[in-house]
């Protein structure tokens, strides 16, 4: 039996570690916290997932809140004028259901399913030094510890990371006691709604704890009216705020969620980080080595709803790999060449999700406008969140674009 060691109880590290128990290998998690820690912890994510990363969960059995999470059938696009009004309004239709399950729902069920089916787990926070004693017991480990300090290992890979600095404020609240929707009140969807120059509003239908509920998620622009979670409020504070902005700048969400309340005390988020892709083969002081995967090496921002969506794919890629590998050493070429098989799927998600931080340019305004008007460009577009690699062609290409307009009237 190969011994393989995963740090970090997240997406990835909890779905590479119960897919490899089905085929025989010796597997231990190391995770920071207990499944009661994270169940009773803070929320982590928005985690919409689309059909491709939720067919992964699916192959080996971990989709165990499918019936119970509200069914995403589609994505809302609002986009408001220089008056503040919708200039623009329209939703498309997913061809398969996407959904939201809190993070601290699955990843706490997910550890628990992991030692029933004879996983391994230590709960320890690892440190670097930890590590470099830990990659002489294991024939592989895997770092799958998100956006934590272990990511230090892995250097930044300038080439793939045009960024420095955080690009959005990050804000979310898990709210229960949302309105009608009266834009499409018999389809739930995932709504974007931006303002030009001030931010992003998500709302995503969404399983918590205490059953579906809705989460309201700003992307402020750093610097802008958004950009104000510093003093760290606290829950009351946090929603009140988030509310106090969507009145000003989203009225017609304001409308729906003025009376709406927290899921509970541990509902809101709040922050920001720098997107970046690092170096998948980090090298400890004892020359051991060890290899990223999902966050820890592919860091995009959450305003495509992606970062889930890429940790299940990394963790079905490098399953391939593993697999494929049968006895021969996980050696560091090995590693290199099992992330950059991942990074074939990653790479048009973090060009597509770079694109988008940035203002949308004159295609693509002509895109989303001519959407209003036409259902195939709505369902293109919405249909992208599950495959990314659609949106090269026609959405990040202003020649390609204005061809398929034309095809397209
Ligand atoms: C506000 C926000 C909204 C988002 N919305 C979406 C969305 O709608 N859709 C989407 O697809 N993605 C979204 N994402 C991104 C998504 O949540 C992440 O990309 C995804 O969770 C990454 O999975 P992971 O397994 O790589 O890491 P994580 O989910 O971060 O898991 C890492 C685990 O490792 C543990 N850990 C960390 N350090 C150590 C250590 N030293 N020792 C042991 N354990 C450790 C952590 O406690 C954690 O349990 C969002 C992110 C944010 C911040």
């Amino acid at each position: 039996m190969r011994k393989i060691l995963i740090i970090g109880a997240g997406q990835a590290g909890l779905q590479l570690g119960l897919s490899l128990l089905e085929h025989d290998y010796d597997v231990t998690v190391m995770s920071a916290r207990t499944s009661e820690e994270i169940r009773g912890g803070r929320v982590m994510s928005t985690q919409a997932m689309f059909h491709t990363a939720l067919q992964h969960e699916r192959d080996h059995e971990l989709n165990l809140w499918e019936e119970q999470a509200p069914g995403i059938d589609g994505l809302g696009v609002s986009l408001a004028g220089p008056d503040g009004s919708r200039a623009l309004d329209w939703v498309g239709r997913l061809d398969n259901r996407a959904q939201s399950v809190d993070q601290r729902i699955k990843m706490a069920g997910w550890l628990e399913l992991f030692e029933d089916r004879g996983g391994k787990v230590v709960f320890h926070g690892v440190t670097t030094s930890d590590l470099d004693a830990l990659t002489r017991h294991y024939e592989l480990v895997l770092v799958a510890a998100g956006k934590g300090e272990l990511v230090q290992l892995f250097h930044r890979n300038p080439d793939r990371s045009p960024y420095t600095s955080p690009q959005r404020a990050l804000s979310v609240s898990y709210v229960h006691g949302g309105g009608r929707r009266p834009e499409h009140p018999d389809m739930d969807a995932v709504r974007f709604n931006a303002v030009p120059g001030v931010g992003e509003l998500f709302v995503i239908p969404g399983l918590t704890l205490s059953g579906p509920c809705e989460i309201p998620f700003f992307e402020g622009i750093p610097g802008g009216p958004l950009d104000c979670w510093s003093d760290r409020p606290g829950p009351a504070e946090h929603w009140n705020r988030m509310r106090e902005l969507m009145r000003q700048y989203f009225p017609w969400e304001y409308e729906r969620f003025k009376s709406a309340d927290l899921t509970d005390s541990q509902a809101t988020l709040a922050g920001g980080y720098t997107p970046v892709v690092r170096h998948p083969v980090g090298t400890l002081p004892s020359g051991g080595t060890v290899l990223g995967m999902a966050d820890v090496v592919v860091a995009n921002d959450p305003i495509t709803g992606q970062g889930s969506n890429n940790a299940s794919k990394c963790a079905a890629s490098y399953l391939d790999s593993i697999l494929e590998r049968g006895d021969q050493p996980f050696d560091p070429q090995w590693m290199a060449d099992t992330f950059e098989r991942y990074w074939s799927l990653a790479d048009p998600v973090t060009r597509w999700t770079n694109a988008m931080l940035q203002p949308p340019p004159e295609h693509v305004m002509n895109l989303f406008g001519a959407a209003q008007e036409n259902e195939a460009i709505r369902n293109r577009f919405v249909n992208g969140f599950d495959n990314p690699a659609d949106f090269d062609n026609w959405f990040l290409d202003p020649v390609g674009a204005e061809e398929y307009l034309t095809q397209v009237n």
